[in-house]
């Protein structure tokens, strides 16, 4: 498995091509598609599908302009193709990725885990992770959701959404040890709240 990662769109955002060396997929849109289709051309690659992460605008770029199938959480409210939930798995030949649905940052978030590496988007961040302040986020479950992840093997590579540590990827034994938001209560998630 190949994993090209592209660094730029409205904040230091990272999209990754993953390819088996024939096809490949495209995980969290954030940058423009002709950059994105310029890499593909010249390495020969046949895009089947692309990743919707979460349904933020710096994540959905060019979204509406792919032939090929968008997959993303099924409570998106955007236009998707192919609604997956929690536990689903989605692949090309030789690479196979389970759905995590990761509510908190937002209520669509998923990860994506294929034993190895996991891609987080903005659930998880290199020593942060997403804001749960917005509309549409459910701090209430950011909690969980980290629980989750923490509960990963150690050795498993995170791919965040965006270049907001001090290295651009890690792992959950790393994050473990310097990431304090993987320790917080439910409670201090809770903090964020919005009353209605
Ligand atoms: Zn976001």
């Amino acid at each position: 498995m190949n994993i090209k990662t592209f660094k730029g769109g409205y904040d230091d955002n990272f999209t990754y091509i993953i390819d088996n060396g024939k096809e490949c997929i495209i995980i969290d849109p954030a940058v423009p598609l002709t950059q994105l289709q310029e890499y593909i051309k010249e390495h020969n690659l046949q895009l089947k599908f692309v990743v919707m992460m979460h349904s933020h605008r710096d994540h959905i770029v060019d979204l509406d302009k792919y032939k090929v199938p968008v997959y993303g959480h099924e409570s998106t409210k955007i236009q998707i193709t192919n609604p997956v939930k929690d536990n689903d798995e989605i692949s090309i030949p030789n690479i196979t990725f389970k759905v995590l649905h990761t509510p908190g940052h937002r209520f669509d978030c998923i990860c994506l885990f294929d034993g190895k590496h996991l891609f987080t988007s903005d659930t998880l961040f290199i020593e942060g992770c997403g804001r749960v302040d917005f509309e549409g986020s459910e701090p209430e479950l950011m909690q969980q959701t980290l629980e989750k992840i923490k509960n990963l093997p150690e050795h498993t590579i995170i791919l965040p959404g965006h270049d907001y540590g001090s290295t651009p990827i890690s792992t959950i034994g790393r994050e473990k040890k310097n990431n304090p938001y993987l320790n917080k209560s439910e409670k201090y998630f809770l903090r964020f709240k919005k009353t209605l």
